[in-house]
């Protein structure tokens, strides 16, 4: 029997073995999923920060009503920190310089005038204590954690890990990935095609989805649907990688060998179909060397929505990603949908003037029809239980790119 979404999802979670770690270079680390945590290396700011080109000088002296300070010296971001040496004097100071020992207020360069080593604030100026002045430990204190396991690595990330003064962190290791193609009928770009031919379009598909999201160690292949052939070429791709996405040959046509050459192979059957349309088909099943198989039913439109909602889901469990809250939209129109099977409806997004994320349907013209895909966010998930779908009815939505 074919098993509902879920508990699909959860089955290939359970089989799927986390992936190893590995160090990686900063400049290397964007992209990937940490696998260690990140602690402060030092307070931030490490120091009393100065926010503004100008002077700094002791509040006590602007107090009693002093306006010219002599120059004492100069103190660049970089430099080792001085120290005021009286009330009557001020530092030059740059943004990004320690705080001068003994001052305790920063006036910016456009309110004085320097002359003859003096420089006087402009009369109307209000000055108070501490402006300008980032202070010490403000954002974060030394050894406090500031990323977790599990976090996908942005430029963000990347800055936090630079600032912690971390060369290199421990990432998850990208899984080597056959993507393959199988049909006599498929004929890739830029070869002669005949009308009784099709242009091969899922391997190029569930390649660039998979590099987006990470996972770049994939290598396209084509086999024909002849049992000898797919045994022999998927005999090697089981030997060399540990994560294979196959498209077509899954159904009940006579011309569908995977499943069976697969269980030839030593691959264990997970499940075979799940409730759900597009891609009704879907086989899983684990290698002995705990390979895992996503063979994924042909028609493009299936393909895609099965690699985004099983394919790459479970590879991020494997990477040790912690997952994004389940969002959702509210359903513009009215849906319909007879079959008794969980419908993953293609949308296009708008927001509401209330900022209420609005999902429209964007029905492909059967599973074949993954032109109709072009321009969409994602799809929407409506549940097998119901068959009319309200406007206005809040729905779980996936988006093609935030899996
Ligand atoms: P299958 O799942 O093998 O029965 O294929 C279902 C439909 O999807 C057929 O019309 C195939 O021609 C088409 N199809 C299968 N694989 C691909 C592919 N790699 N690129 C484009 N269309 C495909
Ligand atoms: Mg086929």
């Amino acid at each position: 029997m074919a098993l509902t979404p879920a508990q699909a999802s959860d089955a290939i979670r359970k089989a799927l073995p986390e992936f190893a770690t590995q160090k990686v270079a900063l400049a290397e680390a964007c992209g990937r999923i940490l696998r260690q945590s990140v602690v402060a290396e030092r307070d931030q700011p490490p120091f009393d920060r100065v926010m503004m080109d100008g002077i700094a000088l002791r509040f006590d002296a602007w107090r009693n009503d002093l306006r010219k300070f002599r120059i004492q010296g100069t103190q660049h971001a970089g430099d080792a920190v001085q120290t005021l040496s009286d009330e009557g004097g001020c530092i030059e100071i740059m943004t990004g310089a320690m705080l001068p020992r003994k001052s305790d207020c920063v006036i910016p360069v456009e309110r004085i005038v320097v002359s003859g080593g003096i420089a006087t604030v402009q009369k109307d100026y209000a000055a108070s204590s501490r402006q300008f002045v980032h202070p010490q430990g403000s954002d974060h204190r030394k050894g406090q954690q500031l990323l977790d396991s599990g976090t996908a690595i942005s430029p963000m990330e990347i800055a936090i890990i630079a600032s912690c003064g971390l060369p290199e962190v421990s990432v998850s290791s990208r899984p080597v990935i056959r993507v393959i193609s199988t049909g006599n009928e498929l004929v890739p770009a830029g070869s002669a095609i005949a009308a009784h031919q099709v242009r091969l379009s899922n391997s190029p598909a569930l390649a660039a989805m998979l590099t987006e999201h990470g996972f770049s160690d994939c290598r396209q292949e084509h086999i024909v649907d002849d049992p000898a052939q797919l045994r022999e070429r998927l005999a090697k791709q089981l030997d060399e990688a540990a994560i294979l996405i196959l498209s077509g040959g899954v159904s009940m046509g006579k011309a569908d060998y995977v499943p069976q050459v697969l269980a030839d192979l030593g691959v264990r059957q997970v499940f075979h179909g799940i409730s759900q349309r597009p891609g009704k088909p879907m086989w899983f099943g684990m290698g002995s060397r705990q390979q895992a198989v996503f063979a994924l039913p042909g028609n493009p439109v299936s393909t895609l929505v099965c690699c985004r909602q099983y394919v790459l889901p479970a590879l991020f469990a494997a990477s040790g990603r912690t997952l994004e809250p389940q969002l959702h939209a509210v359903l513009s129109a009215e849906f319909t949908f007879e079959p008794k099977l969980t419908c993953f409806l293609p949308v296009r997004l708008s927001s509401r003037d209330d900022g209420v994320v609005v999902a429209t349907p964007a029905p492909t013209n059967t599973s074949g029809d993954f032109t109709a895909l072009s321009g969409t966010a994602g799809y929407v998930e409506l549940a097998q239980e119901q068959r009319v779908f309200p406007a206005g009815l809040s729905v779980p939505l996936h988006l093609w790119d935030r899996p």
